[in-house]
């Protein structure tokens, strides 16, 4: 099967990290518990200006390289390749990440899985020439993921209308009111996630 696998607080455990910072520089002080809102701004409060400067800092190198993996993600994701699976990473980050992104993946043992930056936030971002190409998500729809796994509102409302896809939505404080669409499976850890995989069947498959 195909599967989609998103990075931040999929792989890595992003938004704790960002409460860290988030104290750090602006002395906003909130638990990763309480971060109910996929909003960071309404989250620690920051004024336009502080936001746009928590934008920057958060996508430094030093702190997109200092993100912990999520438990069970590096061994559930090699689990999944050793089963057969075609594991795309999909994520939301800015492509004038990559570098940064490709060595935090190639660290965690990640480095032989392709990266596809796409638009998922409807925001844009200044790329220089050696970035790569930035997708909509409409346009990967079409390379048929059997699997997505993801854990933003803002994304899962758009992936409840991949029909065919079966998407399992990682669980976090920010989308534990989001209400599942028909296709969802909410999942709590990677633990559940491979089951999940390992129950699915592929409708894109051909033959039984
Ligand atoms: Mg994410």
């Amino acid at each position: 099967m195909r599967v989609y696998v998103d990075i931040d607080d999929v792989l890595c455990e992003t938004a704790a990290s960002l409460c860290i910072l988030a104290e750090r520089e602006f002395g906003r002080k909130v638990a990763y518990k309480d971060v109910g809102d996929f909003d960071l701004k309404a989250v620690f409060g920051l004024s336009d200006g502080e936001m746009e400067r928590f934008r920057e800092l958060s996508h430094r190198r030093e702190v997109l390289l200092s993100f912990p993996a999520t438990p069970g993600a590096v061994d559930g994701v090699l689990a999944l390749k050793s089963a057969g699976h075609l594991v795309d990473i999909v994520t939301g980050r800015p492509a004038y990440t990559h570098r940064d992104t490709s060595d935090w993946l190639r660290e965690a043992g990640l480095g032989d899985f392709p990266v596809t930056y796409v638009d998922k936030y409807g925001r844009t971002f200044k790329s220089g020439p050696d970035d790569p190409p930035t997708v909509s998500l409409s346009e990967i729809e079409a390379r048929g993921y059997d699997i997505a796994i993801d854990d933003s509102p803002v994304v899962l409302k758009l992936l409840a209308h991949w029909r065919e896809t079966k998407v399992l939505v990682f669980a976090r404080p920010w989308n534990r009111r989001f209400s599942l669409a028909a296709n969802m499976t909410r999942a709590a850890d990677w633990t559940e996630i491979l089951s999940s995989i390992q129950s699915a069947r592929s409708p894109f498959a051909s033959g039984c």
